[in-house]
């Protein structure tokens, strides 16, 4: 977690109002298709810079908000990022997911039935909003573990960087992650 972060998430109410309004959407949406769409999971467990996410895993179709995003931008949340998501499920039922592009035109013709402009990223100022670090990856000289940011992970990958231990003077190998 960033240490600047500041921001509180929304609160169990907030989160309920939320919920209400996406299953209005979805209710919407099911006049508008002439057809029910069930209402689905929703959860608060996003975090990083995405304000939600549709979320199909197995047979589970969840959506997944971002509180911190949330709190930082209520109305906008509220209103564009709802539906946002709602109009990912809403495609997800009519055509399937693997038949369409995220934000391709299936998703733009349900965001515009919707009442919302389609756009596909919030421009979003994130400042006090908990960001997860960026990945490392691990690698090992012989006399301990290094944390390499991605950037020269990528150069040894291609063979444009060779690092050496500072202490060991060791060369640096991946470690991989066990399966
Ligand atoms: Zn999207
Ligand atoms: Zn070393």
């Amino acid at each position: 977690m960033d240490l600047t972060a500041n921001i509180q998430p929304i609160s169990q109410q907030q989160q309920a109002e939320v919920r209400r309004a996406t299953y209005q959407c979805i209710k919407q949406a099911g006049l508008l298709y002439q057809r029910e769409f069930k209402e689905l999971q929703v959860d608060f467990d996003l975090s990083g810079k995405c304000a939600g996410m549709y979320q199909v895993k197995r047979s589970l179709r969840r959506i997944r908000f971002n509180p911190w995003i949330f709190a930082k931008y209520y109305a906008d949340s509220l209103g564009d990022t709802v539906t946002h998501e709602v109009a990912h499920y809403i495609v997800d039922c009519i055509y399937g997911l693997r038949r369409v592009k995220p934000h391709g035109s299936e998703w733009q013709a349900v965001m515009r039935d919707l009442g919302v402009e389609p756009k596909a990223t919030g421009n979003y100022d994130l400042t006090g909003i908990p960001i997860r670090q960026y990945q490392r990856f691990a690698y090992s000289c012989g006399c301990r573990i290094h944390q390499l940011t991605v950037l020269r992970h990528r150069k040894i990958l291609k063979g444009r960087a060779k690092y050496l231990c500072q202490y060991c003077h060791g060369p640096l190998t991946e470690v991989l992650p066990e399966k």
